[in-house]
């Protein structure tokens, strides 16, 4: 499936947990984007090689980094004390500028080795285990390890830390369920995927 219907469906599940929740306009919208992004998320692993055959556009990468980028100035200034806005701001920017200078291959692994950086400096633990998610995704095959149960635990995890950390009721659920939507429309059961997912990695190598 591709990325806009993997974002809708994401968003569509963010609403619906914020719905059920009767959350306050602010939070169904954060909820919402939070939604869209956790079901992108598993497809960072686009730069590994797929089978050697496809060689990724160096514009997708690069917009790729700018968000995480983005991302990354805004939860900057959400949180923390002003030190620690303009550090998680400085490293952002600096993301953002590299990526325009950086070319081809690694981008992605250099985002999340700034993740980490960003949360190190932000002291904020699941944004560095959103960096190591990153670098492992930036190397492994596409619809490998990101696309498996060990994927979802780890992402789940993340999207834990992150709750505690926004102090705001539904993250878990909503980042979790929309990540795992993501893995349901990937499966070969559904007419327009060519290719499964390995879900039971590393037990099992069978696509489903
Ligand atoms: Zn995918």
């Amino acid at each position: 499936m591709n990325g806009t219907a993997h974002a809708a469906i994401g968003a569509a599940t963010g609403f619906a947990i914020a719905n059920s929740m009767q959350t306050t306009p602010t939070t169904t919208l954060i909820l919402v984007s939070l939604g869209t992004v956790s079901a992108l998320v598993p497809d960072l692993d686009i730069d590994g090689k797929l089978r050697g055959r496809i060689t990724l556009s160096h514009t997708v990468t690069r917009t790729i980094a700018q968000i995480i980028g983005t991302m990354m100035i805004l939860y900057s200034l959400y949180e923390g004390t002003i030190e620690e806005k303009l550090r998680g701001v400085g490293i952002g920017v600096l993301m953002i500028i590299l990526s325009s200078y950086i070319k081809q291959k690694h981008m992605l692994t250099i985002t999340g080795a700034g993740v980490i950086l960003g949360g190190v400096s932000l002291q904020e633990l699941w944004m560095i285990l959103f960096g190591v998610y990153i670098i492992v995704a930036s190397l492994v095959s596409h619809r490998s390890y990101t696309h498996s149960l060990i994927g979802v635990l780890f992402f789940g995890y993340i999207a834990l830390k992150l709750e505690h950390s926004l102090s705001m009721d539904g993250v878990f659920y909503t980042c979790l369920f929309a990540y795992i939507s993501h893995l349901i429309a990937d499966i070969k059961l559904l007419p327009f995927n060519k290719r499964g997912i390995k879900l039971f990695l590393p037990i099992s190598s069978k696509e489903i």
